[in-house]
């Protein structure tokens, strides 16, 4: 599994899928927080209207990485993240900021609409981004562990199939920067959920430390991913943990709490 590529463009600094970028009519970006215009702990390119930040200046940010696509933020449909395992399918090109499915929230989104920039959200989650080359449908999934508890890369890979046609085999996945084993360290509840899901087979991803328990959730997305039917040279996954890596690109839910910003991913149809 290829990692993630660094990308520098003004103050900016972003990462790329190599397997994405081969494809023209995709364009996408996993962003970290430099390059916005937010002040203070969301400095700079936070995502994140609860928080404290200025509205103004995340919906600036929110533009500043739609560029780097070549659109703007009024192509962005975004998330509304609950650890769900609901899946908002996009039908029209509406040009106005919007949420994917209302109040309800989602956090996997999907479209075959071309302009519609998709828009997730990580600070230490996974975000994965889809392409489906054979039929050009595109998903961003959210899925911290209880999103992999739900299955909902797998179950995006499904309902892809269900509304576009998409075959796994066809599909290309990103895994945006995400909580490596080391930091993820939990107690039996979340040892638990994820036994009752993934049986024995958990024991390869998961070891113990004293009393906690440590996960590896990249690996099991990526094993997710190849049971659901996705060719293994069809899948990058980052090696970047926002918990212990830079501390002036990430931000990171376990290591800081609420006080802090989000990332966004974004994926675009051209
Ligand atoms: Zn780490």
């Amino acid at each position: 599994m290829p990692d993630l590529i660094k990308n520098e463009l003004d103050s900016m600094t972003y990462f790329t899928s190599p397997q994405l970028t081969a494809y023209p009519r995709v364009r996408h970006a996993f962003f970290t927080r430099t390059g916005g215009v937010s002040a203070g702990e969301f400095e700079s390119l936070n995502f994140r209207f609860t928080g404290g930040d200025e509205r103004e200046r995340v919906l600036r940010n929110y533009d500043i990485a739609a560029h780097v696509l070549g659109f703007s933020e009024q192509d962005v449909v975004r998330t509304l993240q609950q650890h769900t395992d609901r899946i908002g399918v996009v039908t029209e090109r509406r040009g106005q900021f919007s949420l994917a499915s209302g109040e309800e929230g989602v956090d996997a989104v999907m479209t075959n609409v071309r302009g519609v920039v998709l828009t997730g959200f990580y600070a230490d989650c996974q975000l994965l981004l889809f392409y489906d080359h054979k039929t050009g449908a595109i998903a961003a999934v959210h899925a911290g562990w209880r999103g992999v508890q739900k299955e909902i890369a797998r179950k995006t890979i499904e309902k892809m199939g269900e509304v576009y046609g998409t075959r796994a085999r066809d599909l290309t996945c990103a895994v945006g920067p995400s909580i490596c084993r080391s930091c993820f360290e939990t107690d039996d509840d979340v040892y638990d959920a994820l036994c009752g899901v993934y049986g024995e087979k958990i024991s390869d991803f998961i070891y113990r430390e004293g009393e906690k328990w440590h996960i590896d959730l990249k690996n099991i997305t990526y094993s997710s991913l190849i049971s659901a039917g996705v060719m293994p040279y069809n899948i990058d996954i980052s090696t970047i943990c926002p918990c212990c890596g830079d501390r002036s690109l990430w931000w990171s839910h376990r290591r800081q709490g609420e006080r802090r910003g989000v990332h966004a991913g974004m994926i675009v149809l051209v």
